[in-house]
């Protein structure tokens, strides 16, 4: 048989002192050897109280197992009483093992949990045959219900307990969980508080220093000049541009960069206060704004600090940077608003980089220049995206023969309403507005598409492009013109590319790589107004160059100074030592060309072959020239 479902509840002592006079009273009312309350469990079944009878076999705790025709479990399987006046001569019973012990005859009823399921049974037994009248039947069937009545007690108590264990857990599980939640809602308050702050910073702050972006400056420069008293108090804005800056994120990464503006802020001192804040308005540039009364002396001090930390050397991975800073000030008037204050400090930067001053003051006469500027400005952009750009061409000769060996490209800007533009006005403003990429590749599409055509026309002519110090330190410049040639299939032999010492000296890596990879394609390079810089032969030596340009200011200067002559003379010299070829620019008279000559020249520039001159007209000139054989022709 399976298992059986019963309760195991624990039955109190002062209830099993009860059910022990139960037991003895049947016994001796009914004058049986035994009586017992049985106790079934899932595999057995155990004597829970025996009567105190003499000749009595049973004790407490004897286990039976199941399945073996006990009396007992009769009356538990059949849910009825049983009575068995003599088992002997009952086949149905003869086998039982209650015989083995004497007993023969068995009364018993079972007992059952108010839950239907059933404790046990309540039962007497005699050696001898008995017929068990109807009143010892009804008095055990008496004590069956006073026993389960208790029984009811016990269940209820285990409910009532059970019940209580229940509103414990639940209580207890309700506790935990409201803990779990005030803790997971603290925790999401400070989770959001912290979103929050860090949201405001990043709205206020530049991400890679930490100093208050453009916003959050113009914001608190806007309150400072609400609050404050202009009658006693003053505040000055001092922008630090850096012209470098772009050249050292991108040789070392924007964080390099960032981690110097850091290091130069911690340089200059000056802890952040109410009266002193540093913004990052744009990736080159840093603004200090300080304001207070009698400020002057304190402004003084920290432009010294500004200029003296800005010569000191930074170290990126153990290299030495340096930074090209320039410095504007502005200060602010009355009724003055916090954009127009950040804007003129900019301008006035921009303006100390042109003066070559260590800092520069924004005056009010600044504001027409800089609406002019701003001008020409709109104008060259409109001219750069209307294609109104455009080249000139002067002739490079051979002076011996005067023949048209090549040509340098020059630009020129003509516009309707302001005349003829200056270039070097020109290439400065592009350099400054970033406009100097489009120009540059306008200059080199063209000639290089001219000098094409040209090449058919005379042997090995060679077009010369300048290359401003930006362009160069563009990393992917060789890469332009490599494209360049390979479009117009122009063999790069015919380009040469004039590089002025400026575009060497702002990152002598880059220049260098660039130069390098210009010089594998097969590209001419020469070093452009030669003698005007500091380290011209120093250059010379570290960079792949084939020619030098000696400038038109020595030959200008050659016929009444006999030390210009004099350098000229040398700087053939150590040229020709060195290998290189030598172009002399502004030539202006057969007198100096003689002399240029003399000295070695090789190619000649100047009014005296041709100014330079129309696409059209360098076109007609160079194929006369072509058809008569070599004859210059004097231009006016
Ligand atoms: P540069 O490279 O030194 O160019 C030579 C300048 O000298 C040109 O002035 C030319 O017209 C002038 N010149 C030539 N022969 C003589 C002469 O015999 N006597 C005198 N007095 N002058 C002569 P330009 O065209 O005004 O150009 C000025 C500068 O602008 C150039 O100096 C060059 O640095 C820059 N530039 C011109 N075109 C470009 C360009 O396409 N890109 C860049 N980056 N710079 C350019
Ligand atoms: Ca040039
Ligand atoms: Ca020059």
């Amino acid at each position: 048989m399976g298992t059986f479902q019963t309760l195991d509840y624990k039955i109190p002592e002062s209830m099993q002192r009860s059910w022990q006079n139960i037991v003895n009273l049947i016994a001796k009312i009914a004058e049986v050897p035994t009586s017992l309350i049985m106790r079934i469990h899932p595999n057995h079944i155990e004597v829970n109280t025996v009567s105190e009878t003499q000749n009595n076999p049973y004790r407490v705790g004897d286990k039976e197992e199941l399945g073996h025709g006990l009396y007992c479990e009769h009356v538990i399987q059949h849910k009825q009483e049983l009575v068995v006046a003599n088992a002997l001569p009952d086949k149905a019973w003869c086998n039982n093992p209650d015989i083995k012990l004497g007993m023969i005859s068995y009364c018993g009823l079972p007992l059952y949990w108010p839950n239907g399921e059933t404790f046990g049974t309540i039962c007497m037994l005699d050696s001898r045959e008995n017929l068990f009248s109807d009143t010892y039947r009804q008095l055990l069937k008496t004590f069956k219900e006073a026993i389960e009545a208790q029984l009811a007690v016990v269940f209820q108590q285990h409910k009532l307990l059970r019940l209580n264990n229940e509103l414990k857990n639940r209580v207890e599980n309700r506790t935990t969980d409201l803990a779990q939640m005030s803790y997971s809602l603290t925790k999401e308050i400070d989770r959001r508080k912290a979103a929050e702050r860090q949201v405001n910073y990043q709205k206020n702050h530049d991400q890679g220093t930490g100093f208050l972006n453009r916003a959050a400056l113009e914001a608190i420069l806007e309150e400072t000049l609400e609050s404050f008293d202009h009658d006693s108090q003053s505040l000055v804005v001092i922008n630090v541009g850096f012209s470098n800056a772009r050249s050292i994120q991108t040789k070392y990464g924007f964080e390099a960069f960032d981690d110097v503006l850091k290091e130069f802020r911690f340089r200059l001192g000056h802890s952040e206060s109410s009266y002193f804040v540093t913004g990052r308005p744009s990736s080159n540039d840093l603004v200090i704004l300080l304001w207070g009364e009698d400020i002057e002396p304190k402004v003084q001090n920290l432009l010294d600090d500004i200029i003296h930390v800005s010569i000191g050397n930074f170290y990126i991975d153990n290299t030495e940077a340096h930074l090209h800073s320039y410095i504007g000030i502005v200060q602010a008037q009355e009724n003055g608003c916090a954009k127009q204050l950040l804007q003129n400090a900019c301008y006035a930067m921009l303006l100390c980089k042109e003066s070559g001053e260590p800092y520069c003051y924004f005056s009010e006469n600044h504001i027409h220049e800089l609406h002019n500027h701003n001008q020409l400005e709109s104008y060259l952009l409109q001219a750069v995206r209307n294609d109104d750009l455009m080249l000139y061409f002067q002739p490079k000769v051979l002076p011996y023969t005067h023949k048209w060996i090549g040509a340098e490209a020059l630009l020129r800007w003509r516009h309707p309403v302001l005349g003829d533009i200056s270039n070097e006005a020109l290439i400065h403003m592009a350099e400054q507005n970033g406009l100097i990429f489009e120009v540059g590749s306008f200059v080199l599409r063209t000639a290089i598409d001219k000098a094409k055509q040209w090449s058919e026309l005379v042997d090995n002519f060679k077009i010369a492009v300048n290359i401003s110090p930006i362009q160069l330190q563009n990393v992917n410049f060789a890469e332009q013109i490599e494209h360049l040639l390979d479009t117009f299939h122009l063999p790069a032999k015919f380009l040469e590319l004039e590089v002025t010492e400026s575009a060497l000296i702002a990152d002598e890596v880059v220049a260098r790589n660039t130069l390098n990879k210009l010089h594998e394609i097969g590209v001419t390079l020469s070093l452009d107004d030669f003698g005007t810089g500091y380290a011209s032969f120093s250059y010379l030596k570290k960079y792949p160059f084939d020619a030098i340009k000696i400038d038109k200011s020595f030959v200008q200067q050659m016929d009444n100074s006999e030390d210009d002559r004099a350098i000229i003379c040398s700087i053939i010299h150590i040229a020709k030592k060195l290998e290189l070829q030598v172009v002399i620019e502004g030539i202006e008279s057969t007198q100096q060309e003689q002399f240029l000559i003399g000295e070695g020249c090789d190619i000649g520039q100047g009014y005296l072959y041709g100014k330079p001159m129309p696409c059209n007209e360098f076109e007609q000139s160079l194929f006369n020239q072509n058809l008569l054989g070599g004859q210059y022709t004097y231009s006016s």
